[in-house]
């Protein structure tokens, strides 16, 4: 049998449902831009969104891609952007 990707989703969802209610990587991207919020806010009491952040610490991607969406609204926050050669030289860095 082919496992095609509606098979794969709807094997996700078994698994996710066979632990606690857990958020999965598509829920974590509709909401980290709130989760951010409430981060920056130091006020995370929402469920769903701890759900999230759970998920965030214990997915490697999702953290990856959090940290950047967290440093692009902390910058936006402080206005202290770098310039654009002290971007180049953290993407030199991080790769
Ligand atoms: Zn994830």
């Amino acid at each position: 049998m082919r496992v095609t990707h509606i098979n794969l989703d709807a094997f996700m969802l078994k698994v996710a449902r066979t632990r606690e209610v857990e958020a999965s990587c598509d829920d974590c991207a509709k909401h980290s831009a709130r989760l951010i919020e409430a981060l920056m806010q130091g006020n995370v009491q929402d469920q769903e969104l701890l759900d999230i952040l759970h998920h965030v610490l214990m997915c490697l991607p999702c953290s990856q891609e959090f940290q950047v969406l967290h440093d692009c609204a902390r910058m936006d926050a402080e206005d202290s952007w770098p310039s654009m050669d002290e971007m180049w030289n953290q993407i030199d860095q991080a790769q």
